[in-house]
């Protein structure tokens, strides 16, 4: 697979979906990736990426960011209250925001450092106990925080489906939660799921695996 094959994929699925291909941002994960690997998919014209250790991403990215400029850096990892500095810093759109702690810890860096990065709050629709995100039902309680306590700039919500399941009912429940918010950004879709998130509504899928894949 290549980056082109990829494109093919969003568009093959927007147009089943009947949706418009503009409307999908395709994130390039480029976590463990190299450099060259990276200088690759800039020069192919991708914009947007996606890392999720701050510590790796921080390396290659501080590089990248001052000679590209125009590139958007995704964070989508589980984020610690402490590293909220670097990241507001570092990156352009938090995909991660799951506690009140957190949405804190973000907004007064974000004043601090008179930043407004879009977010997303990550739902962990699976309930899982080992993986970040906020439980469904505590959703709604930490959206009104982030947005009308911290005034963070939140633009949709995200999940990682467990690995064992049918992504589908995932995908359709950050679905119908957003609506239910009146948000209208879904970040959810891998390498392996990004046709089924495409047809429940995904705004930005992220992949990683099927863009090195030769
Ligand atoms: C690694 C990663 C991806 C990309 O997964 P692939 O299966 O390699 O496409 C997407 N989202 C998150 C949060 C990741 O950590």
């Amino acid at each position: 697979m290549t980056l082109a094959a990829v494109q093919e994929r969003i568009a093959t699925a927007c147009r089943e979906a009947g949706r418009k291909t503009d409307d999908v941002t395709l994130i390039a994960v480029t976590k463990n990736r190299s450099l060259d690997d990276i200088r690759r998919l800039i020069a192919q014209g991708q914009k947007d990426f996606g890392e999720n250790r701050i510590q790796d991403a921080a390396e290659k990215w501080r590089v990248l960011k001052a000679e590209f400029p125009h590139l958007r850096l995704h964070f989508i990892g589980h984020l610690q209250t402490n590293k909220a500095k670097e990241a507001v810093a570092l990156f352009d759109v938090i995909h991660t925001v799951d506690s009140d702690r957190l949405a804190a810890a973000l907004a007064a860096e974000m004043q601090k450092q008179n930043r407004n990065l879009p977010c997303f709050i990550q739902v962990n629709t699976g309930e899982e106990a080992q993986k970040g995100g906020v439980l469904p039902r505590d959703l709604e309680k930490l959206f009104h925080y982030c947005r009308d306590e911290k005034k963070l700039d939140v633009q949709g919500l995200m999940c990682i489906p467990p690995e064992s399941d049918i992504p589908d009912l995932h995908f359709a429940l950050l679905h119908k939660m957003s609506r239910a918010l009146g948000l209208s950004g879904l970040s959810m879709g891998m390498s392996a799921d990004l046709e089924r998130a495409i047809v429940f509504g995904a705004t930005y899928i992220r992949v990683g695996t099927a863009l090195y894949q030769t």
